[in-house]
């Protein structure tokens, strides 16, 4: 579980915000496999979705995320817990568990009745 999220915080130095504290990674993995890893950006001027955050956009490029955990890390272990946008995303394509940090900076693990 610390190994995915070690994983998820280098791909969170990726990406592109105007707040370095929300920097966050995404992991997508299946039986020991990272199916993608996305970093995200900053919200274009005028977006009202989360299309620019990290969990949205490693969906994306993953053809099949059914029976997949994603683990969501942000910057110096903050809490990355998915934004309830992105929650109803990873419900809607089938992952079924997601790890993050909690607001200790502890891992914690989530399971998704599906
Ligand atoms: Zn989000």
């Amino acid at each position: 579980m610390t190994r995915w999220l070690n994983v998820a915080l280098k791909v969170s130095k990726r990406g592109i915000h105007n707040s370095p504290s929300f920097l966050t990674g995404a992991v997508i993995v299946r039986n020991g496999a990272v199916l993608s890893a996305e970093a995200n950006y900053s919200r274009p001027f005028g977006t009202e979705n989360a299309g620019y955050h990290a969990e949205v956009r490693a969906i994306n490029k993953c053809s099949n995320c059914k029976g997949s955990t994603i683990i969501v890390a942000r910057r110096n272990k903050k809490m990355s817990r998915p934004c309830p946008k992105c929650l109803e995303y990873i419900k809607s394509v089938g992952i079924n568990k997601i790890i993050y940090y909690n607001w200790d900076g502890e891992p914690t693990v989530e399971r998704i009745a599906c």
